[in-house]
């Protein structure tokens, strides 16, 4: 059974509409199960009826004409009760109705199952026969699962547009309608209107987006080119491999010839360029054909061969954007750029006087690309998991960074409602300016030293403008990662000092490299099942001495003259961490002086940011000279819930009560031990949280630079005894969501309204 399922779901995946998706589905489970009927109702969310929209068995000419109202037969029982319903004979059911124009009569035994798409019914998958039976444990088992299957790609189907809902069944790639909003979760506040530009990583075919050519025969040149380099390629590697493998094993290289050949791959492209698609476009569209029909083949061995399509894909892909060379990029003066997966990197993509907004289809607001999107300011969305990116490029777009929500093809009025929210956001940004120069001081006096996370050089300048009084976490991953390899000493030093010079005498909170989870270099890959739980910040850092040691070197080196500089350590678990970590900075130390140089050992800090170190806190609070939390991770770990992760995004909540709990433990217990601690997670720079951690005791807030006005405000508009009362209230309640909504009334009752998100067109 598992290898029938197996294919019904690659077969599923790879047909072209919602119609074939259907169909197949009916007709491999009623071969599988041996039954006499098998149908699909759906949900038609207009008339609110169960339509039959596939059956094998039952009169075909009954298909998108019988439906069914929620309370009328077993199959709208089925979608009532949301659980299978397994009948002897159904005819004797009391809420049984008798379809004429379907011919079921005949049929007795009856199991419908529901198709449910988080926690939504979408329809009825249903099997008859002529005999009274009961369908056993197994059979049931097994509708059950191909419904589970079934039920993603329907919603999928549906949300991207490319098939129309029930009801509708003019079927594949239509245009997308006016106003079409597809939903993430929100990655950094602000809104924009502009024009999609789509971001492909290298070789990235299943990203690569439809354009039209713009001169057909130049783009059947460059694809003959990059043809004809891969073939030379394959002919290199078979000739250097020639001694080493069998003839058989050879005989590889052949296969591949063949495939790029003018009758298999490389007409099919033609043709679709000469269509009038690009040839990167052209290439994608032939190379996902073939992928689709190679992975639902029976044979493993024919299976295989989609795997050997892909690679030959991706060569080809990476020859054509090596030629397309930088020069022929136009970005449109409003871009919201749109990636399949937004990374750090990406952000540098676009002229920044030219980007006005960020999508991703995956992450959520915790992946750091978004976090870098918000302290740059750029308003953006994550996660939008049904966005049909490939059919964007060009297209006009609304970006809500607010609510997580795009609107493809906007009307003028959608458009004029959001260039409204823009002029009143750039009001309220001009009020804030006014700010810079005054004091983070409550009404009763509290003065709350408010620093920045950096990790761009643009972060400084910003920054300062903003009158930020430290650097509480830059993160020296990002230089890092715009690398081609690991940046030498000397290049660090100059990267470094930069920060703490312009920063001078305010102090400078570096942070050793913090790779791993959603943190790659390129040259430097770490392959893992669970990248959050595996080879991260300070273990890849102890394990790789040499290259902690010279990162050490270079800040030591970088604050020579300014002795603004603390060193922290992130992702600390254990005890031994902190002293081995410690003895490699006392050696850098000793080095450098041995060498000749002034320099002092800086103030050495940890973040607490794994549930393990926040019953620890107090020990290594001892053991170093500040602490700083990193509720990001912290929140990620303790709540068990991907920051990552778009299904998910909904779940990881700051104001948990049980990540409140912690964090105000974390500061108590620091406090004990009379060492400061400081928050450097998001949750700082959000005013409602803020005011939280200054009546938890935190000793400095750090936050992205773009909010730090707003929190200032919040500050400055509120007295600490009022803050504490509102924390007593919070840490009373049970609910992440009743917390969050009873912050937001709050400030908007303490005069802080403008500081929440404005008031958006679109349902909420
Ligand atoms: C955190 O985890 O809260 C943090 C500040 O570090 P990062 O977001 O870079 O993982
Ligand atoms: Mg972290």
């Amino acid at each position: 059974m598992l290898n029938v399922l197996r294919k019904i779901v690659q077969e599923v995946s790879a047909a072209p509409d919602l119609e074939s998706v259907l169909d197949l589905t009916v007709r491999r489970i009623q071969r599988a199960m041996h039954t006499q009927v098998c149908s699909i109702y759906l949900l038609d969310t207009i008339s609110q009826r169960y339509v039959l929209m596939a059956t094998q068995g039952l009169n075909p000419e009954s298909v998108g004409v019988v439906s069914l109202s929620p309370t009328e037969g077993v199959v709208g029982l089925v979608g009532q009760r949301a659980e299978p319903i397994n009948l002897e004979d159904a005819s004797v059911h009391p809420s049984y109705i008798y379809l004429q124009s379907t011919g079921e009569e005949r049929y007795h035994a009856f199991l419908g199952v529901p198709i449910i798409h988080q926690g939504e019914v979408l329809g009825v998958l249903v099997v008859q026969q002529f005999e009274r039976r009961r369908f056993d444990e197994s059979e049931e088992a097994f509708l059950i699962t191909v419904s589970a299957q079934l039920a993603g790609v329907i919603a999928h189907a549906e949300a991207t547009g490319s098939i129309q809902p029930v009801g509708n069944h003019s079927g594949g790639g239509a245009p997308l309608p006016e106003d079409r909003r597809f939903s993430g979760v929100a990655g950094a506040p602000g809104v924009a209107v502009g024009q999609v530009f789509v971001a492909t990583l290298p070789a990235d075919l299943e990203g690569v987006p439809d354009k039209p050519a713009r001169d057909i025969d130049l783009e059947l040149e460059k694809f003959t080119t990059a043809l004809e380099a891969v073939r030379n390629e394959i002919r290199e590697v078979s000739r250097m491999l020639a001694q080493r493998l069998r003839s058989d094993e050879q005989a590889l290289f052949d296969v591949y010839m063949r495939m790029l050949e003018d009758n298999a791959l490389a007409g099919q492209v033609a043709e679709r360029i000469r269509a009038g698609n690009w040839a990167q476009g052209a290439l994608r569209e032939v190379v996902d054909e073939h992928v689709r029909q190679f992975s639902s083949m029976e044979d493993p061995y024919l299976r295989e061969r989609a795997t050997d399509i892909r690679d030959l894909g991706r060569r080809v892909l990476s020859h054509l954007q090596e030629n397309a060379g930088s020069g022929e990029v136009e970005f449109p003066d409003n871009t919201i750029l749109v990636a399949d997966d937004l990374s750090p990197t990406m952000l540098g993509l676009v002229p920044e006087d030219k980007l006005v907004g960020l999508v991703s289809v995956s992450g959520s607001g915790n992946s750091h690309a978004a976090i870098l999107a918000r302290s740059m300011g750029i308003p953006t969305a994550m996660g939008v998991v049904d966005l049909p990116f490939t059919r964007l490029e060009g297209r006009d777009m609304i970006l809500d960074g607010y609510t997580g929500r795009v609107y493809v093809n906007p009307s003028e009025d959608l458009k004029n409602a959001f260039r409204e929210i823009l002029r009143e956001e750039q009001m309220i940004a001009a009020g804030l300016e006014t700010l810079k120069d005054l004091p983070a001081q409550t009404t009763d006096g509290y003065r709350m030293p408010l620093w920045v996370n950096t990790g761009l050089v643009s972060d400084v300048e910003r920054s300062l403008e903003r009158g930020a009084e430290g650097i509480g976490l830059y993160r020296t991953e990002i230089p890092f990662m715009t690398r081609d390899f690991f940046p030498s000493e000397q290049e660090q030093l100059k990267i470094y000092r930069r920060q703490l010079e312009a920063f001078a005498p305010r102090p400078v909170t570096m942070r050793t490299l913090d790779i791993g989870g959603d943190k790659s270099l390129p040259y430097f890959p770490i392959e893992e099942e669970n990248p959050f739980l595996g080879w991260r910040g300070i273990r890849v850092t102890l394990d790789h001495p040499e290259i902690f040691l010279v990162q050490v070197r270079a800040m030591l080196r970088a604050a020579q003259g300014f002795n603004n500089l603390r060193i922290m350590l992130p992702m600390v678990t254990s005890m031994h961490e902190i002293e081995e970590a410690s003895a490699q900075i006392d050696r850098a130390v000793r080095e450098l002086q041995e060498e000749g140089l002034d320099v002092e050992r800086p103030p050495v800090g940890i973040m607490v940011e794994v549930p393990a170190a926040v019953y620890l806190t107090r020990r290594f609070a001892r053991k170093v000279d500040f602490i700083s939390v990193g509720s990001n991770d912290l929140t990620q770990y303790l709540l068990a819930v991907d920051r990552n992760n778009p299904r998910v995004a909904d779940l990881y909540a700051p104001y948990h009560p049980a990540v409140l709990k912690v964090l105000h433990f974390v500061a108590q217990e620091v406090r004990k031990e009379h060492k400061p601690v400081s928050i450097c997670g998001e949750m700082a720079s959000d005013p409602g949280g803020a005011l939280l951690l200054m009546a938890m005791g935190y000793d400095v807030l750090s936050m992205n630079s773009n909010n730090l006005p707003k929190v200032k405000s919040a500050i400055r508009g509120t007295s600490l005894a009022k803050a504490n009362a509102l924390l007593q209230r919070v840490m009373r309640m049970d609910d992440a969501d009743a917390i969050h909504q009873y912050l937001r009334a709050s400030l908007k009752s303490m005069g802080l309204g403008n500081l929440t998100r404005p008031a958006l067109p679109g349902r909420d």
